[in-house]
């Protein structure tokens, strides 16, 4: 009977496609396993098996599938379910959730361009099929995929493609060379035959007379202490060549004596050395109950929120609970946001777990991710995986428990492309399917879970003694209107700072100031017109950067030079700049104090995860007095010289338009005044801000949560939003203004006809066009206790109605759930 597979492309199309399989395969096909497909004109495709039957489609004629690329599935059968939820819950396509969960690296397509290795030495036996390829690729060029298939006549040229790479014969050309292959460099090492003392000794007398030979071996057994097998270390022919500075011909020459010999060898892109494992430090006696308290909640609670201060040590408690779930012979997730996976912390665990920890960073190379993935797939070294939002989708096999650290962060949601999941919650998901616990740990506790945390939902422990008893930074407000008005300030810094700042300088302290924008200035202005240069593909101003004297827009990019005269007015020298970002204070701070080592944290200087770690080192080794940043310094990071913090401007934070503005201002300023102080000297928080009577104010100098979440929680409940009300957000969006409007305008009133005034808007968002396309919004409320699957199909329904009008058609639709 002929096999079928269903496949998950990764394109964002709402169906399975049905493929037939060859004899060949038949046996071997599984769920989760990969494989080529044609789709398209002419497109092929790694996709993923979703179902194996038996089942004729009868619509269309099923296609063959071109190859099976696997002899394992790359998935774990949780997994599979895991994507479904996502794909449900947060209305994507399948193919969406593929593309988000799997590394390109595996998603091998017929558009990649393949040649021949010109590093290749031939030294394995290759098969036929592998002969036939090469001679395809002889003359040097970048053959696609596709093309191969045809040249060669073989229509399963991938796995024989796949061994290619794997042997280091074939690569992939231009900017894909980095993906999909093992990557391998060449080894040196002393032949048994010679490694014979009386030989040894024989070696070195003939070599008497071929100096440059004799150099580069003594040079060999230097750098690889081969004669010392207790302190043996590998040598690369590269770097064997560089420190003896010898000729390719040289080594070539011992070689040939038979003194040495070259293998290949597989190199991993990742850090996996042996750091030395040490004990754990043992709990202080408040962690000691905490953790008891947690395991005692996990015995009815699938998940408990840990709520502990500032440098409470919740990551002391993290590495005991990992500790014990490791001993049960499961695996550890480890979420951290972004910002927060930094060397410090990694170095803090591998210190504890050595070799069994693997780091998930996104700013990792796509090869690096495949390596992570396979690592995990094939149970190799890592039980415990640190990483980012996107690591929730590699393929654990018994999951015991999901940390979510810093459970708060609003980057723990995606919000571009689909699934726009949350992890926090997606997290919870996936423990659940492996039976696995999820702990929440966080100082400042989104409103959601700590409302889950009230009615009983989650496990709630309280963790509220610093260690060693450090105690909470004062935090002292100055209001800036008043400061004005009497003349109090420097530019953008009150006196009381700038004094602060000169203390803490002189007592060889260290100083972070915080301003929640980046840039030079949000933006510029014509003293005489009030022209401001805003984005010409998006409804925004232009940021100003100094640095590169330009304006740039931080929706699309785009960027221009910062004109000398108004483009409006012609007027020269009127253009002023507006407000301040991180750039415009270290350019001020550095007038200020000359003498200080001033350093900048923000989107800009971090590109690189290297600058971003090196700001991050020399902060900690003292080689600079004052941080300035973005949120990106309120991070779990932990500093031994901050003395004084300073947030330069509340004011920004709080009156940002969103439901969340106050929850966030409160967890940003109570984050970043937590990196104040040190183990015998309290830290000082100066709080700049023009409405110091404002309750948010309050409660952070109090360092008062509860009140923070009272005051939330009613206002929540009385304009309808979460954790009272469910949100669905609809974005529409079009090149054309006229036809958004109208699409828009007939979405709700096909929503309204459903939900009645649960339906609000269409509304113009605050930034209304990007890129060029114009943006509307649509928002749907319903109570918790409604159905919210039936919500959904609703919505779709209306979606899909409304697109398949031929008016609609290029209309962009994304519904974004629980939107943060
Ligand atoms: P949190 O994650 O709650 O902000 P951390 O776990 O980073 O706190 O702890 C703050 C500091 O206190 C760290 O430098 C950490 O090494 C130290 N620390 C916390 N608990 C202990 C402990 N039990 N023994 C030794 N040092 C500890
Ligand atoms: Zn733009």
């Amino acid at each position: 009977m002929m096999k079928y597979v269903d496949v998950i492309l990764p394109l964002p199309l709402p169906n399975t496609f049905t493929y037939s399989v060859p004899e060949e395969w038949a046996d071997s096909v599984r769920i989760g396993m990969r494989v080529v497909v044609p789709f398209g004109k002419k497109k092929m495709y790694t996709a993923v098996v979703y179902l194996v039957h038996t089942v004729m489609p009868t619509v269309y004629e099923a296609k063959d599938i071109v190859c099976l690329l696997d002899n394992a599935p790359i998935l774990r059968r949780p997994q599979m379910k895991f994507w479904e939820w996502i794909s449900s819950y947060y209305q994507a396509f399948l193919g969406d959730v593929y593309q988000a969960a799997v590394p390109a690296g595996l998603k091998l397509e017929s558009e990649t361009r393949v040649c021949i290795n010109p590093d290749y030495e031939a030294e394995t036996v290759l098969s036929e099929k592998e002969e036939k390829v090469l001679m395809a690729l002889s003359d040097g060029k970048p053959t696609t995929v596709l093309e191969l298939n045809k040249v060669t006549e073989m229509r399963d040229v991938m796995p024989t493609l796949k061994a290619l790479l794997d042997k280091g014969a074939v690569e992939i050309s231009e900017e894909l060379t980095d993906k999909f292959r093992v990557k391998t460099d060449t080894f040196v090492r002393m032949s048994a035959e010679a490694m014979q003392e009386d030989n040894l000794r024989k070696i070195f007398d003939d070599l008497g007379r071929a100096k440059k030979q004799l150099d580069v071996l003594m040079m060999y057994i230097d750098l690889s202490k081969c004669l010392i097998p207790a302190k043996y270390r590998e040598v690369s022919r590269k770097e064997l060549m560089e420190k003896s500075g010898a000729s390719a011909a040289v080594l070539a020459g011992l070689v040939e004596r038979g003194v040495l010999e070259t293998y290949l060898k597989e190199i991993g892109r990742l850090d996996i050395s042996d750091v030395s494992t040490s004990a754990v430090y043992p709990l202080n006696e408040f962690q000691q109950v905490a953790i008891k308290e947690i395991e005692k909640q996990f015995i009815e609670k699938p998940v408990v929120l840990l709520h502990g201060v500032t440098s409470s040590g919740k990551t002391e408690i993290y590495i005991h609970l990992i500790n014990k779930v490791l001993a049960e012979g499961k695996q550890v997730l480890y979420l951290v946001p972004e910002i927060a996976l930094t060397t410090q912390l990694t170095t803090r665990l591998k210190r504890v777990f050595g070799k069994r920890l693997g780091v998930y960073h996104s700013k990792f190379s796509d090869a690096e991710r495949v390596e992570i993935w396979n690592n995990v797939l094939n149970d190799k070294t890592y039980d415990v995986i640190i990483g980012v939002r996107s690591s929730i989708f590699l393929p654990f096999r018994q999951l015991g428990l999901i940390i979510v650290d810093e459970e708060h962060e609003s980057s723990y949601k995606q919000y571009d492309p689909a699934p726009r999941y949350h992890a926090r919650n997606a997290a919870i998901v996936l423990a659940s399917m492996h039976a696995a616990k999820t702990l929440l740990g966080t100082a400042t506790p989104a409103i959601e879970t700590y409302q889950n945390a009230q009615t009983g939902k989650f496990g709630l422990v309280e963790l509220s003694q610093r260690h060693e008893d450090m105690a909470m930074p004062e935090i002292l407000v100055v209001d800036t209107k008043e400061a004005y008005r009497k003349k109090q300030m420097e530019s953008h810094f009150t006196d009381t700072l700038l004094e602060r700042i000169a203390k803490a300088l002189q007592n060889k302290e260290q100083v972070i100031l915080f301003q929640n924008r980046r840039g030079y200035a949000p933006y510029i202005e014509c003293k005489a017109c009030a022209y401001v240069p805003h984005c010409k593909n998006c409804d925004v101003s232009l940021t100003v950067h100094k640095a590169f004297n330009t304006l740039t827009c931080h929706y699309c990019g785009y960027t221009e030079p910062i004109p000398n005269i108004c483009p409006a007015c012609k007027m020269p020298g009127t253009l002023s700049t507006k407000g301040f970002g991180t750039e415009k204070i270290e350019d001020e701070i550095k007038q200020i104090f000359p003498d200080a080592r001033v350093s900048r944290m923000d989107l800009d200087t971090t590109r690189s995860k290297k600058s971003y770690e090196k700001i991050i080192s020399d902060f900690e080794q003292h080689k600079v007095d004052i941080l300035i940043g973005t949120q990106m310094v309120s991070k779990g990071l932990d500093f031994e010289r901050v003395s004084l913090v300073g947030i330069l401007n509340a004011d920004n934070m709080l009156n940002f338009p969103d439901f969340r503005a106050h929850e966030r201002a409160f967890q940003l300023m109570a984050q970043v005044s937590g990196r104040a102080g040190r183990k015998n000297k309290r830290g000082t928080v100066i709080l700049q801000t023009s409405s110091p009577e404002h309750p948010i104010i309050g409660q952070v100098i109090r360092n008062d949560y509860q009140a923070m979440f009272a005051t939330q929680c009613d206002e929540r409940k009385l304009f309808k939003y979460p954790p009272y009300f469910r949100i669905i957000q609809i974005v529409l969006r079009h090149r054309d203004s006229i036809i958004l409007n109208q699409a828009a305008a007939r979405m709700a009133v096909d929503l309204r006809a459903v939900f009645n005034n649960r339906v609000l808007g269409p509304n113009v968002p605050a930034v209304s066009r990007i890129q060029n396309m114009y943006i509307k919004h649509i928002l749907l409320k319903f109570e918790v206790e409604a159905s919210a699957e039936k919500a959904k199909d609703i919505l779709r329904q209306v979606t899909t109605n409304l697109q398949s009008e031929p008016k609609f058609k290029s209309l962009w639709i994304n519904l974004d759930v629980d939107p943060m």
